[in-house]
């Protein structure tokens, strides 16, 4: 359809689209917390808590405030679906769409995993990843997005598929549900739009469709992120495995992630706490 227009070019078109694109969120105020306290911090970890997250599965996690955690790829290369929640309050919950809007369509070491409103505050902070070379390549493509969603049995069943049970989306409900000892009903609500970790990913340059392609992650690679706040992780092996064929199916070599969380060994500055939420007071000019 948007390669089919029905309206002819006005005669000043070329000078309409010729005019100089402005950064929505200019990101230069953003205090980034200097990533020195980070990186000082991350010199020397001590290994708290690991999980593996099986094929096709997922797994909650909790990340205490001034710890880090990392999620690792063991056995071959697999994309993970990440929520994250305020460990207090599920309504706080990651804001993929912000963060995209603020960071950009992939994200890597200094960028900020933003919270939901009305709290909009940083949740996490990148500050590690084995990957951080791939930059972009040919075809636009990046890795770890906040582009995508989370492949989910509805849609699967829009684009003419049947019931599949094992979509990143029924896994984050599963495992929140269990995790919270919810009925499925009462999780699934909580379940968003996720960080493609691992994930290759890009719009097509002519149609600037949503694309996948293998992922250029290997065995031993890890993005790695430092808990601003209390957090509870959900961590979903996706079946796409490596997502460069298919998804929502069990036709792709999928292989577990690793979950593991560290303590600062030194500790981390006594002055440092986490973020507080948005200092908004929610009036929205309601007389
Ligand atoms: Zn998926």
């Amino acid at each position: 359809m948007k390669n089919q227009p029905q309206n002819p070019e006005p005669v000043d078109a070329k000078t309409r689209r010729a005019v100089r694109p402005v950064i929505c969120y200019p990101t230069n105020k953003l205090v980034l917390g200097g990533m020195d306290y980070y990186q000082q911090a991350r010199k020397e970890l001590t290994l708290v808590d690991e999980k593996i997250v099986a094929p096709r599965d997922a797994e909650c996690f909790l990340v205490p405030a001034g710890h880090f955690f990392r999620i690792i790829s063991i056995d071959g290369p697999q994309v993970g679906d990440l929520n994250l929640w305020n460990a207090h309050d599920l309504k706080e919950r990651f804001f993929s769409g912000k963060t995209r809007a603020l960071h950009g369509t992939h994200v890597s070491v200094g960028d900020r995993l933003w919270s939901s409103l009305p709290y909009m505050r940083p949740m996490a902070t990148i500050t590690y990843d084995t990957l951080d070379w791939y930059g972009w390549d040919d075809d636009g493509g990046g890795v770890h997005d906040v582009i995508g969603t989370r492949c989910d049995p509805y849609t699967n069943i829009v684009l003419g598929g049947g019931e599949y049970h094992h979509c990143c989306h029924s896994n984050l409900c599963r495992a929140l549900a269990r995790e919270k000892n919810f009925p499925l009903s009462e999780a699934e609500p909580f379940v968003h739009d996720v960080l493609n970790v691992f994930m290759c990913t890009g719009f097509t340059k002519d149609t600037h469709q949503y694309f996948m392609k293998a992922s250029p992650v290997r065995e031993g690679d890890f993005l790695e992120f430092f808990a601003e706040i209390d957090l509870l992780g959900a961590l979903s092996t996706c079946p796409g495995g490596d997502c460069s064929t298919a998804h929502s199916s069990d036709a792709a070599t999928c292989y577990p992630l690793k979950i593991e969380i560290y303590q600062p060994t030194a500790g981390f500055p006594a002055d440092w706490r986490s973020p507080e939420r948005s200092a908004y007071s929610g009036n929205h000019g309601m007389k």
